[in-house]
């Protein structure tokens, strides 16, 4: 059958945009969408029709596209198989347009180590003239889920799903002006995404508006038995019950002139680099973001996180760690790429051959890394130390929220020996609802500044800082489009909740928008 023509304008632009900005690592053709459509209608009317989704190339899927990770190892693999997410969002009759462009596995931040070559950012100043800057001018669109972010941004999907394991949904939702979803770790399933971080990896979801995003987040928010770290439903219950209260709240002062009175929103200082506060322009609206905030009701709050220098390093050491182990399936042998056999057909060396082959520099760099911090002489003072300092953060971010984890039902444990766990009555007098801070540095950067000269930079790395304490501590977070810095880009705040907030947090949000 003949397509929408909403979706048929939007295939178009796609094809017409994709070789500049570069985006997509796979269109789908108009027909292959329409058979989507006919499957999606033949199932009845689902939450989702007609929405069309643009899919991180790191998700499972069992049509044409590869499922690539933007690596050499996986170019031409076709997996025989939908992730979990993916099916659920067909099911709910969303189309899938597109698979997008990314770091190679997941590993960067802004979307240029990729067998595809970089994503340019389209969401410039220009735009409005529906141009692109000049090659010089050209900025990231951040990682690693660039590509979704981009084509999101540019129109050519109405949502993407993205990844992220220490910010890839957020960085590049702040860097192109959208809203970026990253989840409670263990509500949506991993099932079919392929794996970086196992004890990181969330999947990420992007859109230009809250209810958008909301939306599919909640076709896809299910138990799932194939994903051994989703989180079981009488645990996903419990959340429920114990965020009810603010959720029923925001309900009744929908509509009203401050329908977020009674909301506590707490501001880290130390999430507020001296970096942005030199920067007023970069600042200025997230300023502008917390006076609105103050406007409907909302009160605001100062709150530490000290723990947060020490985020970094620890996430380097435990993402790299289980990557190490996580790529070591990449053997030349089961999967994907093999390097040739030697001249005298020897399969010596196929192994390390394979993976040097097949590898890009980046992806090489930290499975040594990893290697070398699982290693014997090494565990006890770099992947321990790191985990040690995990706990410190998810405590340190646990002890600010009024609601406490519902993951750990301990704390109101008569047992409960924790020099650190909040009286109840502390929580629910001083405890804070969210909290707010800036999701990057700065603007996207330059695409040239990422380019050879900077490579053994820490610059890509400290970009990451903000968004590691809700990775480390899995809580729910979002990056929101909060206006333009001076320079004519998107500058976006990030708003975190207590594991399992998401409901609240997209009232508040909706409430802003
Ligand atoms: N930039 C971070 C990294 O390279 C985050 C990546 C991610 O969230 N997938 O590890």
């Amino acid at each position: 059958s003949s397509l929408p023509p909403r979706i048929a304008k939007q295939l178009a632009r796609a094809a017409e945009l994709n070789p500049r900005i570069n985006c997509f690592t796979h269109l789908y053709s108009n027909s292959d969408v329409s058979l989507q459509l006919d499957r999606a209608r033949a199932k009845g009317k689902g939450r989702l029709d007609e929405v069309t989704v643009g899919v991180k190339d790191m998700f499972a899927t069992a049509d044409d596209a590869p499922t690539s990770c933007a690596s050499r190892m996986l170019k031409d693999y076709r997996s025989p198989f939908d992730a979990t997410v993916v099916k659920r969002l067909r099911e709910a009759g969303a189309v899938l347009v597109g698979k997008t462009n990314m770091d190679e596995f997941g590993m960067g931040s802004s979307t240029t180590n990729s067998i595809f070559g970089p994503t340019v950012n389209p969401s410039g100043p220009r735009r409005a003239d529906g141009e692109l800057e000049s090659e010089e001018e050209q900025r990231v669109a951040g990682g690693s889920s660039g590509g979704s972010a981009a084509a999101v941004a540019a129109g050519l999907c109405d949502i993407a799903l993205a990844s992220d394991t220490g910010g890839s949904t957020r960085l590049p939702s702040s860097f192109c002006g959208i809203y970026g979803l990253k989840p409670s770790y263990g509500l949506l399933s991993r099932h079919g995404l392929v794996s970086y971080a196992s004890s990181l990896d969330t999947v990420g979801v992007m859109g230009r508006e809250v209810e958008g995003v909301w939306r599919a987040f909640d076709v896809m928010n299910a138990y799932d038995p194939k994903d051994p770290t989703s989180v079981p439903t009488h645990v996903r219950d419990r959340a429920r019950k114990a965020h009810q209260p603010l959720v029923e709240r925001l309900g009744k002062q929908e509509g009203r002139e401050k329908p977020l009175e009674g909301l506590r929103v707490g501001v880290p200082a130390d999430l507020f680099p001296s970096a942005l506060l030199s920067s007023p322009t970069t600042l200025a609206p997230i300023r502008t973001y917390l006076s609105h905030l103050l406007t409907l009701g909302a009160s605001l709050h100062p709150v530490r996180l000290p723990t947060t220098p020490l985020a970094l390093s620890a996430y380097y050491v435990l993402a790299s760690a289980e990557a190490s182990s996580n790529l070591a399936r990449f053997d030349g042998v089961r999967f994907g790429y093999r390097a040739e056999e030697g001249e005298s057909g020897e399969k010596e060396g196929l192994y390390a051959r394979t993976r040097t082959e097949g590898f890009g520099e980046e992806v090489r760099k930290r499975i040594l890394l990893g290697t070398f911090a699982l290693s014997a002489e090494a565990f006890d003072n770099y992947f321990l130390q790191a985990q040690r300092v995990r706990r410190l953060i998810q405590l340190d971010l646990d002890s600010l929220f009024r609601v406490p984890n519902p993951l750990h039902t301990s704390s109101s444990s008569p047992f409960s020996t924790s020099p650190s766990a909040p009286s109840a009555s502390h929580r629910s007098e001083k405890g804070i609802d969210l909290l707010l801070h800036p999701t990057a540095f700065s603007t996207a950067p330059l695409l040239s500044s990422t380019s050879s000269a900077s490579r053994s930079s820490r610059e890509p790395y400290i970009q990451d800082l903000l968004s590691l304490p809700a990775s480390l501590a899995g809580l729910p977070a979002v990056s929101v489009p909060a206006g333009r810095a001076e320079d004519g880009w998107p500058v976006g705040v990030t708003v975190v909740g207590q594991w399992g907030a998401e409901e609240g947090l997209g009232k508040v949000l909706g409430a802003v928008e």
